[in-house]
């Protein structure tokens, strides 16, 4: 058996560089990938902390990648190798009503690559063809490890639904927040307000989309919507005090959009939210987006290259989540190359 270097999680807190064995050919319906960039995401770094979406041990984490085909199953069609793909990170059930409507991100038993089976951080994956996206020609490898956070970005702005010249207001500028103001700079929305503490960070999402960088008070967002008045925000953090400067700063009948996820049990301003018809959407993962943002990515990658960081190595990844958790990479991306 062929082995290969990956990352598993053992359990919580405890995320191992190894060499494990390669997955093996695959199956009727399946590809065998060779992962060329794989994104950490909040979402990685919330599992090895809390364990909320640990399902089986041990387990290769990593739903954001581009991988090369390798090899593919018999029944496989429009898939061959050394083609790049990137993953879809939602395995659906296939069989509850939302699968069944085609709305796999509200899956009842929605499941994630990297999770329920293992997934990028590491040479080699197999998955199920049906689970992988053509990258188009011209797109590297690094820039299409994108796609995925970037569909749950354009997934948050499509939530928002704000009309030409509405103000909007992204709090947090990781990488959904940081991705949903490039996406909203090169759809034309805006102005755009970010709120983000890491000033690397929000310097680089500036100058990728223009957005004005405003400081964590109600003065603050009041000033930046003027007489327009603030109708649209994301709330990228789930930070409480944001979610609350956020619900707080909104105009009667405002809409936002909650893509972070916070502390378990978290209160809402109930009486706000009431009072003022605020209209309060959750975003979970990505639906239909995925087509268009592989589409939009060789016009992006111009906006997105100094996002995402230079590429490092599966060994360093460890150190990497400390760093990140500890909210210090100025980077809105942190890519690995295995
Ligand atoms: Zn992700
Ligand atoms: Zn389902």
């Amino acid at each position: 058996m062929a082995r290969m270097k990956a990352l598993r999680l053992h359990g919580i807190g405890d995320l191992r560089f190894e060499e494990v064995d390669a997955p093996g050919a695959p199956g009727a319906s399946e590809v065998l990938l060779a992962v060329r960039a794989a994104g950490i995401c909040g979402s990685d770094l919330h599992n090895f902390r809390t364990g909320q979406w640990i399902s089986r041990l041990p387990a290769i984490p990593g739903h954001e990648f581009c991988a090369e085909v390798v090899a593919v199953g018999s029944a496989v069609r429009g898939l061959v190798p050394g083609m790049l793909v990137v993953a879809d990170s939602r395995v659906g059930c296939g069989e509850c009503g939302a699968c069944i409507r085609g709305e796999v991100n509200r899956c009842a038993r929605l499941g994630f690559v990297g999770e329920v089976r293992d997934g990028g951080f590491a040479q080699f994956c197999r998955l199920p063809a049906s689970l992988v996206f053509p990258v188009p020609a011209g797109v590297s490898p690094r820039m299409a490890a994108l796609a995925e956070p970037l569909a749950v970005s354009l997934h948050a702005l499509r939530r928002l639904e704000a009309g030409p010249g509405d103000p909007i207001v992204i709090a947090g500028a990781g990488p959904i927040g940081g991705f949903a103001a490039v996406l909203a700079a090169h759809l034309g929305l805006g102005p755009l307000g970010i709120i983000e503490r890491n000033a690397e960070r929000a310097r680089r999402v500036q100058a990728a989309s223009g957005a004005q960088l405003l400081a964590a008070t109600p003065e603050a967002i009041a000033a930046f919507a003027g007489e327009r008045l603030l109708r649209h925000a994301v709330e990228a953090t789930g930070q409480p005090q944001l979610v609350d400067l956020v619900i707080g700063g909104l105009a009667p009948g405002g809409r936002v959009v909650l893509v972070g996820l916070g502390p378990a049990g978290q209160a809402v301003p109930l009486h706000a939210i009431v009072e003022r018809e605020l209209d309060v959407r959750g975003c979970s993962a990505f639906g239909n987006e995925m087509p268009d943002v592989l589409a939009w990515l060789p016009l992006l990658a111009a906006r997105l290259e100094d996002l995402a960081s230079p590429p490092i190595a599966l060994a360093a990844v460890p150190g990497e989540y400390d760093h990140l958790m500890q909210g210090r990479s100025g980077f809105v991306k942190t890519i690995i190359a295995p």
